[in-house]
């Protein structure tokens, strides 16, 4: 059922890392451009996958396609994104020119060269471990080299967090609550939990309240469309723990909207999101917080 169709997002998106994988900063009072002001307002996805096999995805169906995910961000008025490459960084496209961000996949062992090479011609601008899937801890040795490079660069690190989508993750490694380790150890570095630890939403909320260099997105609380769903279904396992969640960061530079496309139609995701946002946060959760905390240009 619907709880099940989260832990979807995070294994789809590890099969698509696998088969082909598959995501920071302060906050500031103003921002360069006035998104929304005067029109719609302008989206920052900040976690989808862009492997575009062609083929439907498993559960929503949705087409894997440049085609669909284009014209997606488009029907949603998305300005720029952040797409999560698989650790083989199998199916990856230069989207640079539509407000695409990459981060780079991690396995259990940093590929050093090849993420530095990366992050300095601009393929990469973020890391992203997928714990749970990897069985290792986000406070293992072996991803020391990622977070010094994170530090080194500028970037941020994201991790999935929560259930997977694969009986063959181990949940202990994708409790949100280890990443404190590694905001304590790495102050400098920008960190993101992908999902809201979802279910663990309260570990996720609290390490993001306590650390100020940690970050939440919501992407794929539940997946599907959210405009077919049934409407209590929305409600009980997106709306009311996003509105929860928000809340408890007492503050509105912490969370981040994001669809885990093709997990997703994203302008039905976004306008589900939406109704568990006050209104005058829409801004920030929509756009600044991922503009700031992964140093994007939205191409609009
Ligand atoms: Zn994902």
């Amino acid at each position: 059922m619907i709880k099940g169709t989260t832990v979807l997002l995070l294994i789809n998106a590890f099969l698509l890392s696998l088969g082909s994988i598959g995501c920071s900063t302060n906050p500031s009072k103003s921002s360069s451009n006035d998104p929304g002001e005067g029109g719609p307002l302008a989206i920052i996805d900040a976690h989808t996958h862009t492997r575009f096999t062609g083929e439907a995805e498993r559960t929503t169906k949705i087409s894997m396609t440049l085609k669909q995910y284009l014209q997606e961000m488009q029907d949603a008025h998305v300005v720029g994104a952040i797409s999560h490459t698989s650790p083989t960084g199998e199916g990856y496209v230069d989207l640079r020119s539509h407000g695409v961000m990459h981060c780079a996949g991690l396995d259990r062992k940093v590929n050093v060269k090849e993420v530095e090479a990366g992050l300095k011609s601009g393929k990469y601008g973020c890391i992203k471990i997928y714990l749970g899937y990897v069985h290792q801890f986000a406070y293992d040795k072996n991803y020391e080299p990622a977070y010094q490079l994170a530090e080194k660069y500028d970037v941020p690190v994201v991790f999935h967090t929560g259930d997977t989508y694969s009986t063959e993750g181990k949940l202990k490694y994708s409790d949100p609550l280890t990443i404190d380790e590694v905001a304590v150890d790495h102050p400098k570095v920008r960190l993101v939990i992908a999902h809201c630890g979802n279910p663990w939403i309260e570990s996720a909320a609290e390490v993001a309240y306590k650390n100020p260099n940690v970050y939440l997105d919501g992407s794929a609380l539940l997946i599907g469309d959210m405009a077919k769903l049934p409407k209590e279904d929305v409600d009980t396992y997106l709306i009311r723990p996003l509105a929860w969640i928000f809340g408890y960061l007492e503050d509105p530079s912490k969370l981040m909207f994001g669809s885990d496309w093709p997990l997703n139609n994203i302008a039905s995701y976004a306008e589900a999101f939406k109704r568990a946002i006050p209104k005058e946060h829409w801004k920030a959760v929509f756009h600044d917080n991922a503009v700031r905390v992964f140093k994007l240009k939205p191409v609009r």
